[in-house]
């Protein structure tokens, strides 16, 4: 008998990982991308793989937060306000996942996925020799406030009942960790438990590790159909012809619910725009990436200089930028980092990206009714940079030995359908 084979879409951090995964296992692998394999949102991003990250986007306060944000044009937040019944449902779903119930629920599950996916990526730049500035020196939650640092005790309490490395910081044992840069600040919370990398060098590193081992990674060419008989995916057409295989991944973000659909799937999502951009030569360069905890951005130093990013905007499948968001993000900056100036940002190019956002904010990863030989893996909004590899480790046992090591029926596929 021949070698199974597997065709994913989307060649994101997601679907590169399920690639990976799938070959190690005997699969023959091809993955089919839209884009250029150069630009999606596993490469503007911050590049954090941080565990700490265990409070899922939809709980208690959001909405009333959110609410206030909406006001503001240069607020990080914002949704465009559109008669859209995808977006009022998810909607409605959000609210009913924004409980403290929820995210206790919640919490466990991104931990586990979360720790795991942190010792792939360690393994696979180890075993790709991927130099990519992999660093698990931790990661600081700046915060101007002391009402923001009391609030984040609750964040540290949980990660240290989650055996996760955190501790809150006086403004001084701050400046002891990072002494080369100012911030405005009444202390921090620093994570040892995460890491960071820089995203772009890691996407193209890996996407080369693939092809040479023998996965086809076909770019610019989109999936248009996907074809269902008897219970299971035959076919699919895409821009540039028809294709069968065993079995049928989509990977493919953001864009992940316009593909389930054509066969009745549904998988609840927007796409959650983000900003980023890079400082070559920054006034000053930062030891350890930080949240600027009030300003809802995140800072990475990077192989090839700093990158800022933040702002969540629900505005539609769109990689527009909003120049009032992005001066908010600027501001936002010097009001935290005192020695950068106006003109250090005079030469940014900001890149924008769609994080694929699910209501109660945690990934679907696995198979489907909906379609015998169909698999998904998406809607890890914020955490989709972290949780990659475990995503795709998860669909390879999945697909080549029926069971996932780490399951929950809060990732299921079909828990809205
Ligand atoms: C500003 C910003 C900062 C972030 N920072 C972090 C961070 O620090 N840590 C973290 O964990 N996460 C972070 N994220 C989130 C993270 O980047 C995303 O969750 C993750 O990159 C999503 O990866 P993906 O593989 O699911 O999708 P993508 O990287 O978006 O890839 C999806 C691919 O599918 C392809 N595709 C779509 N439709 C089709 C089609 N019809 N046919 C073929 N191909 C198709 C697209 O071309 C694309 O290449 C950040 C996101 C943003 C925007």
């Amino acid at each position: 008998m021949g070698k199974e084979k597997a065709i994913i879409i989307g060649a994101g951090i997601v679907g590169l990982s399920t690639a990976y995964y799938l070959h190690q296992r005997g699969v023959d692998v091809e993955i089919i991308d839209a884009g250029d394999g150069n630009n999606n949102c596993s490469f503007g991003n911050a590049g954090y793989i941080s565990p700490s990250h265990l409070i899922p986007l939809a709980s208690p306060g959001i909405i009333s937060q959110g609410l206030r944000w909406m006001l503001n044009p240069e607020s990080p937040f914002y949704i465009k306000p559109r008669l859209n019944a995808d977006l009022i449902r998810w909607g409605w779903l959000f609210k009913k996942a924004s409980t403290s119930a929820r995210v206790n629920a919640a919490a466990p599950v991104l931990k586990d996925l979360m720790v795991k996916s942190q010792t792939l990526y360690e393994e696979i730049i180890r075993d790709e020799n991927i130099q990519a500035g992999y660093d698990h020196s931790g990661l600081l939650m700046i915060c101007k406030t002391k009402e923001s640092l009391h609030h984040e005790k609750e964040l540290v309490n949980m990660a240290k009942s989650f055996g996760l490395d955190a501790e809150i910081l006086t403004r001084e044992e701050t400046e002891q960790l990072e002494p080369h840069v100012r911030y405005e600040m009444e202390g921090s919370v620093y994570f040892g438990c995460d890491a960071w990398m820089t995203p772009h060098i890691f996407m193209r590193q890996f996407q080369n590790r693939l092809q040479e081992v023998g996965v086809k990674i076909s770019y610019g060419e989109r999936l248009e159909e996907l074809i269902k008989s008897e219970g299971q995916i035959t076919e699919i057409v895409t821009s540039k012809g028809k294709h069968q295989a065993d079995h049928f991944v989509i990977t493919a973000g953001a864009w992940s619910p316009l593909l389930a659909r054509q066969i009745g799937l549904r998988i609840p999502l927007q796409g959650g725009k983000g900003y980023s951009f890079m400082l070559t030569n920054p006034p000053k360069m930062t030891r350890l990436p930080s949240i600027l905890v009030e300003g809802r951005l995140a800072t990475t130093p990077m192989v090839d200089g700093l990158r800022f990013a933040g702002t969540m905007e629900l505005s539609g499948i769109n990689h527009d930028i909003n120049q009032n968001r992005l001066n908010g993000i600027i501001k936002s900056i010097r009001e935290f980092m005192p020695d950068f100036r106006e003109v250090d940002f005079s030469d940014i190019k900001p890149w924008a990206g769609l994080r694929p956002c699910t209501p109660d904010g945690l990934p679907y990863i696995g198979n489907t009714k909906a379609a015998r030989n169909l698999y998904v893996g998406t809607g890890h909004a914020m955490l989709g940079w972290t949780l990659g590899p475990a995503t795709g480790l998860l669909i390879a046992e999945k697909i080549t030995s029926k069971k996932m090591s780490i399951d929950s029926p809060l990732i299921s596929v079909d828990r809205y359908a």
